[in-house]
């Protein structure tokens, strides 16, 4: 018999007679044969040896027929096996139940040499299926497998492909392909949405010569440089392309032709201060761009391009290195009419002023509807570097203390010197600051020199240049510098009217803005004064309410750390929770003074009355909402009222809140609010020790208390103590009882 035909089989019997006898008759056939004397000495055996046939007795013990059968069948170790079993039990129900238990055919007893032998051939065709389908499953599961690979490979082509098709090899940038394809997605997004859309078409200026001058090679480097400060400097949402050559478009979506021509000036002043270093020596280069919106009338990005074409082909006309716009784009002239020099520059000279006009308009857009300070300090010094073509702004403010000026915000001036300026509002001869009401303007050495002391030198080196107070009907606000201009052209009298302008703006926007927060200031204490008289009827325990918002704000800021809050603490979140925790128990302006103001512990039916505070200070702050909707923190506060005396087991009021159904704010409140009733003197007890305090929050947490919050407690408890003791009341002077109930539930509370 071939080795790849002979099976290995195990037979299992108690009976070392009929054992012996299957062993010889079976080792007739020329198979291998293993033997057990049990059903769990066969398992061992089977997971041992692998045999492929079990020929087996029923009746054994320890493990009979059956039992091993179950076995073998159940635990996947064992693999395809075919079970034969011995029996003198053929009759129909008890066969049946061994069938039922896995065998595969049965030998009743007593047997002949030549009943095994059509068993074994049937065995061994079953098993040789077997076998065939595993080889197949096998090969199956290699060919998903290469499939697997192939397919990650074939997304890795692809990927690479789309690199390919998608960008430009030499400088990284997007290819033409790609951004007209983009082109017309904002396009369509444009109209549908009626947004502004905007495009620059930018060449560089006399290429040509950088490759003849300096190499081919030279010049690649020339186009990578370019493409890369292109890319770092455009906005975030536009999109820089090598169209071809040295050619680049950049998508401006949502920008208007004024906005993008800001940013063009930007890349046009990025890419002329840039010193590239080439192979054949260092390399400065210039470009001209065109500038084109889509209007009503242009029919598809197409015409678009087109127009911002033929704006760059102006550009170029006109001198190179500079910005055109198509709006102001005057058909080239006639050259059959031949027309004189200087009426072109009269067209010019319109264009510019029309742009001038434009771009001032559009600033005061910007500065109108800007939201915070920072924002309209950045809009007036890039809109001032625009305007006045120059490299170094910066807006001066005065300081807190009102007595000098110091940088609020600058470009191009070394952030170390603008940090330590301080100019004295009041000079050293007496001079004041902001007095000046029309700009000073050095165009010479000496002038500078005169007003040295006035100009706060640090700030300004560069001839010429100009400072101009910004001040608001007889309100001076602050100092606006500029120096570094571009091509050192002295300041006309236009340059002033336009400054004049753009400063007006500025200083009302600035004025505005600062009205603005002292307003909220303003509003802010008239809150906690409101909500320290609910409290207990004078205004004197801003402390308390103080401690509670410190509390919170400090429990808040570790909650923001990690999950589970970490999403839902925004800098949103963290500035309501400030104003809307000194307004939690607002709602006890309606509670009568013999109950709050009572010197000892609560009756059952005074304190449900207090109880109210909570849904009454709710409706209270939920009547102004209706008033002022677009006032944020109220939101929060009127959930911080209501039920920051929900219990996180629901054993709290007023509604019997539980869990994360309990607003977060409420019960951070919750935390801080108990804290500081309990670390404070009362009328009828005694502060308690710090670390009492702390046993009992502990112990709240799961059933006062958040155990989260808990957690954030424990871990910042020397802040809070810290915080108290920082922040206590006056000693000796009795503060009445305005947390009564909180100790009440508290020492009601788990024992
Ligand atoms: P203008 O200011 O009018 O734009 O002058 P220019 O010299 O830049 O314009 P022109 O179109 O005459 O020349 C462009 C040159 O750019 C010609 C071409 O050899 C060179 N060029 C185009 N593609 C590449 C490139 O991939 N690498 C290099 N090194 N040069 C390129
Ligand atoms: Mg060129
Ligand atoms: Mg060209």
């Amino acid at each position: 018999m071939a080795d790849d035909e002979k099976l290995r089989i195990l037979v299992v019997d108690d009976d070392r007679a009929a054992r012996l006898l299957m062993e010889r008759y079976l080792s007739n056939t020329g198979h291998e044969i293993l033997t057990a004397t049990n059903g769990v000495e066969a398992m061992r055996i089977i997971l041992d040896q692998g045999p492929q046939i079990v020929v087996t007795d029923w009746n054994m013990p320890e493990m009979d027929g059956l039992e091993l059968c179950r076995n073998i069948r159940s635990n996947e170790g064992c693999g395809f096996i075919y079970i034969v079993l011995v029996t003198a039990h053929t009759e129909g129900n008890r066969i049946v139940d061994a069938y039922a238990a896995g065998i595969d055919d049965f030998l009743p007893k007593p047997f002949r040499q030549k009943d095994l032998v059509p068993r074994l051939h049937a065995a061994q065709r079953l098993i040789g299926l077997q076998s065939d389908l595993d080889k197949r499953n096998l090969e199956l599961h290699r060919a998903n497998a290469q499939m697997a690979v192939t397919g990650e490979e074939l997304a890795h082509a692809n990927e690479k492909l789309h690199e390919l098709a998608t960008t430009d090899e030499l400088t990284g940038l997007i290819n033409r392909r790609e951004v007209l394809h983009r082109f017309a997605d904002h396009w369509t997004r444009a109209i549908r949405y009626n947004e502004p859309l905007s495009c620059m078409m930018i060449d560089i200026d006399h290429f040509k010569n950088v490759n003849d001058t300096l190499g081919h090679d030279a010049g690649d480097q020339v186009l990578i440089a370019v493409a890369k400060a292109l890319s770092e400097s455009t906005r975030k949402g536009e999109a820089v392309a090598r169209l071809g050559g040295e050619e680049f478009l950049v998508l401006c979506p949502q920008a208007t032709e004024q906005r993008a021509a800001m940013g063009a000036e930007r890349l046009r002043r990025v890419i002329e201060s840039l010193s590239i270093d080439c192979v054949g020596g260092p390399c400065e280069v210039t470009i001209s761009l065109g500038v084109a919106q889509r209007m009503e009338s242009t029919e598809s990005p197409d015409e678009l391009l087109k127009a911002a074409d033929e704006a760059l082909y102006s550009a170029k006309r006109t001198g190179r290195n500079q910005v055109c716009l198509a709006g102001n784009v005057e058909p080239e002239p006639d050259k059959k009419s031949c027309a004189p020099q200087s009426p072109e520059r009269v067209t010019q000279a319109h264009g510019e002023r029309a742009r001038v006009m434009a771009l001032l308009l559009d600033l005061s857009r910007y500065l109108i509807a800007a939201d915070g300070l920072q924002y309209i300090l950045e809009t007036t010094v890039s809109g001032a570097a625009e305007l006045t073509c120059s490299r170094e702004i910066s807006i001066l403010l005065p300081s807190a203390e009102h007595n000098a000026l110091t940088v609020a915000h600058s470009v191009g001036v070394d952030p170390d010197i603008a940090g330590a300026v301080r100019i004295p509002l009041v000079s050293a001869d007496g001079c004041d600051r902001l007095s000046h009401r029309d700009p000073i303007v050095i165009n010479t050495r000496e002038e500078f020199e005169e007003q040295r002391q006035l100009l706060g030198t640090d700030l300004l080196h560069t001839i010429p240049m100009l400072s101009a107070v910004l001040s608001v009907g007889e309100h001076e606000i602050g100092v606006l510098n500029i120096a570094g201009r571009y091509g050192n052209r002295p300041f006309s009298a236009l340059d002033l009217e336009y400054l004049g302008l753009l400063c007006n703006n500025a200083a009302s926007a600035i004025q505005g803005q600062l009205d603005h927060e002292a307003l909220d200031q303003a509003r802010d204490s008239i809150v906690l004064a409101f909500a320290a008289l609910a409290e207990n009827r004078d205004d004197d325990t801003g402390k308390h309410l103080d401690r509670v918002t410190r509390y919170c704000m400090l429990l808040a800021e570790e909650l923001r750390t990690q999950p589970p809050h970490e999403d839902q603490i925004t800098d949103e979140f963290m500035h309501s929770l400030k104003r809307a925790v000194p307004l939690h128990d607002i709602g006890k302006v309606a509670t009568p003074d013999r109950i709050l103001l009572k010197p000892g512990r609560l009756t059952p039916d005074e304190m449900e009355i207090m109880k109210r505070h909570a849904a009454s200070g709710a409706a209270t702050i939920r009547a102004v909402m209706e008033r002022t909707p677009a006032v944020d923190f109220l939101k929060m506060a009127e959930q911080i009222a209501h039920f920051h005396h929900e219990w996180y087991n629901g054993e709290g009021y007023p509604q019997g809140l539980r869990g994360d159904s309990i607003p977060l704010g409420a019960r951070i409140a919750s935390v801080a609010d108990v804290y500081d009733a309990l670390t404070t003197k009362r009328v009828y007890k005694e502060a308690m020790p710090y670390e009492k305090a702390y046993q009992i929050i502990v112990e709240g947490a799961g059933s006062q208390f958040d155990p989260v919050i808990v957690e954030a407690f424990k871990k910042h408890h020397e802040e809070f103590t810290r915080l108290a003791a920082e922040l206590a009341d006056d000693c000796g002077k009795d503060a009445p009882a305005p947390l009564a109930e909180n100790v009440g539930l508290q020492l009601a509370g788990p024992a």
